[in-house]
């Protein structure tokens, strides 16, 4: 293979996509030991990926060969790869970038007079020309200019973009003493400040009131250690949002692991724990260097890491003294206390027993509904088997021979409607990344006018001059919704003020729960409908949405005795 062709074929291991040349420039930043790392993305980072650090820099030689296949200052023997303390080892990923982009490299030593700017396209460089310049920059242009059927497999901008986010961010929490800012086309969108320890950084991203309910992890086990924060027993949750795992500060999937923070809880399936979790392991039992993009590794004892990650974290959160019951993991948090040591959990490790998988033959006779049935789940409660038709309508049995039909959307917008109300029932959520959002002048006049009421509904929103608001905080269900859409909404329903029978309050609260509740065709899981009924059932009226259309049908089995003319 000529040298480009290999390059190419290497770059489709380690460059899916732009977030994966963000992560391997950070890598080199943080091997190269800046305190300070900003990257600039445009368009997603297709036109552009820049990233600029203070850290060592490289001499105009090592620069060249830099980009060279297989050119890397930081390991030189086999011994090195079993005990790698860089993230980065294989030297391959600055060839693999400039393969299938447009790159330019600005680089100076600490002390030199200047630095040298290169320019690589397809795996050529181009004579440097000596720049003014601090540490190393790299511009990436153009992804996938060359190998377009790569560029297809590119998803929407905004998938690209969270990619890139989450990227920035993993590696921000790994490594705190670092400052990092992310600017996309232009604005400013992530940007962090040194801080003192993991959990400062986790405050700048998440916020205080996040981070506060959370126990903090520690245990040292010689060859194993890890720290890091969990959520207490009474602060389990319905996602794996929010859990993170690293190993030697690289973020990393693994299920084992994430599996033994789970059953240190001893909660029900569907209920997850919130965990950042950082393990330090000697580098002789843990392989990096088997994930092209490092993002896996693989432990000499993978059994004894998940007794330990159990153990760390039962210990920590049976520290939390029990919070009276409040939920029903309060109780089971006495328990625990009470309980004997070294029974932390019950299940042996069965990585397929928690996953969102079916289990084998679970509930297929009900079509479609089946895949997104947790395995397990039955255990809570009772399943009401349900059928999907289409549009937003489903059909469940009553339990009695009859069948009922239930509008999802319908159903929906009334619990939210009446949680809304309610104030104080949902959930804000403070977002990672404010949004910024263009009104007209007059929507704008409106919402600033209003912003206690908002405050009430759990929108927490501000002015941000012009005519553009920035808001900050939302109620949980309103987390991916259309933002402008609700304000848009919102001021309408203001300006059309008090209606016959509606408060203005009770307007607004029925747009906003039109905005926030599931739209559209979707197949609903098991637990999300059963907790739709559940909700459903315990609203104050269960059978109609804020707009007057019934919630649901209800066929009993006489009615359809007498619909068959069986009676
Ligand atoms: P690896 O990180 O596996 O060594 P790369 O292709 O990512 O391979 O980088 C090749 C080499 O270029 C690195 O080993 C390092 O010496 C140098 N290098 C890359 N980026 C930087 C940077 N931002 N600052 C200083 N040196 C860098
Ligand atoms: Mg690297």
């Amino acid at each position: 293979l000529s040298e480009d062709l290999a390059n190419k074929i290497a770059a489709g291991e380690v460059v899916e996509r732009p977030a994966s040349i963000v992560r391997e420039l950070l890598e080199n930043s943080l091997d190269a030991g800046a305190t300070q790392i900003s990257v600039d993305i445009e368009k997603a980072g297709r036109k552009l990926i820049r990233v600029s650090d203070n850290g060592s820099g490289m001499s105009e030689a090592d620069a060249k060969l830099s980009i060279l296949r297989h050119a890397t200052s930081k390991i030189i023997n086999e011994e090195d790869l079993y005990k790698i303390g860089t993230m980065g080892f294989r030297g391959e990923a600055l060839p693999s970038i400039s393969a299938v982009s447009r790159l330019t490299l600005k680089t100076a030593l600490k002390d030199a007079e200047h630095g040298y700017e290169f320019e690589v396209s397809a795996g050529q460089v181009h004579a440097p020309v000596p720049v003014a310049t601090v540490g190393t920059t790299v511009e990436v242009r153009d992804i996938f200019y060359n190998t377009p059927a790569r560029r297809k497999f590119l998803k929407r901008d905004s998938t690209e973009l969270l990619h890139i986010v989450d990227t920035v961010t993993k590696l921000a929490i790994s490594h705190h003493e670092v400052a990092f800012t992310l600017n996309v086309n232009g604005q400013a969108t992530v940007g962090l400040a040194k801080a003192s320890d993991a959990r400062e950084r986790l405050v700048q991203i998440y916020g205080a009131e996040f981070m506060e309910p959370l126990v903090s992890v520690a245990r040292d086990d010689g060859p194993l250690r890890v720290s890091g924060f969990v959520s207490p027993p009474s602060g389990l949750r319905e996602t794996r949002r929010n859990q993170m795992l690293f190993i030697n500060r690289r973020p990393v999937r693994d299920p084992s692991v994430a599996h033994a923070a789970f059953v240190a809880y001893d909660a029900p399936r569907g209920l997850h724990p919130v965990f950042f979790l950082f393990l330090e392991l000697d580098s002789d039992i843990v392989d990096v260097n088997v994930h092209p993009q490092k993002q896996e590794v693989r432990f000499s004892d993978k059994n004894g890491l998940y007794r330990f990650v159990r153990r760390a974290v039962g210990e920590a959160v049976r520290l939390i003294p029990d919070d009276g019951g409040a939920s029903a993991y309060g109780e089971h948090a006495e328990a625990l206390n009470a309980g004997e040591q070294a029974t932390y959990g019950v299940t042996s490790f069965n990585p397929a027993s928690d996953t969102q998988y079916p289990a084998p033959g679970a509930g297929l006779s009900y079509g479609g509904v089946s895949e997104s049935m947790p395995a397990g789940f039955g255990a809570l409660r009772p399943e009401v088997p349900f059928v999907y038709l289409g549009e937003t309508f489903v059909a469940y049995a009553d339990g009695q021979g009859g069948i009922n039909i239930l509008d999802h959307h319908a159903a929906h917008e009334r619990v939210l409607y009446e949680k809304f109300l309610a104030g104080l029932k949902l959930d804000s959520k403070r977002l990672l990344f404010p949004r910024q959002l263009e009104l007209s002048k007059k929507e704008h006049m409106i919402v600033l006018d209003n912003l206690q009421m908002l405050m009430e509904l759990g929108l927490e929103v501000e002015d941000f001059g012009g005519t553009s608001v920035v808001v900050r905080a939302v109620p949980e269900p309103l987390e991916e919704a259309d933002l402008r859409g609700i304000l848009a909404d919102t001021a309408e329903a203001l300006i059309e003020g008090e209606k016959p029978g509606r408060s203005v309050m009770e307007s607004v609260a029925a747009r906003i729960a039109c905005h926030s509740s599931v739209r559209g065709a979707r197949v609903l899981g098991q637990e999300e409908f059963m907790s739709l009924l559940d909700q459903l059932d315990e609203a104050d009226n269960p059978e109609y949405c804020p707009h007057g259309r019934p919630t649901r049908l209800r066929f009993s089995l006489d009615e359809l005795k007498k619909l068959f003319k069986r009676t």
